[in-house]
């Protein structure tokens, strides 16, 4: 498990430990809070998560947009 507090936000893409059945396995935050909304980049279908969970399942991050970020 590694601490992405500092990393995840809206619009972060992560790649996770298990893909979605569709074949993609990144994933964009849609909505962020105690509990998650991911995106499937692959099909677009959203999947609702618990944040501690998430972090459990991330892989990977991929900063998408360094314009917002300090
Ligand atoms: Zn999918």
């Amino acid at each position: 498990m590694i601490d992405a507090n500092e990393e995840i936000r809206l619009g972060t893409v992560l790649i996770l430990k298990k893909g979605h059945p569709c074949g993609e396995n990144k994933w964009e935050i849609t909505s962020f809070g105690v509990i998650c909304k991911i995106k499937c980049l692959g099909c677009g279908r959203t999947v609702i998560i618990d944040r501690v969970d998430l972090k459990k399942k991330i892989k990977k991050v991929v900063k998408q947009d360094e314009t917002t970020s300090k």
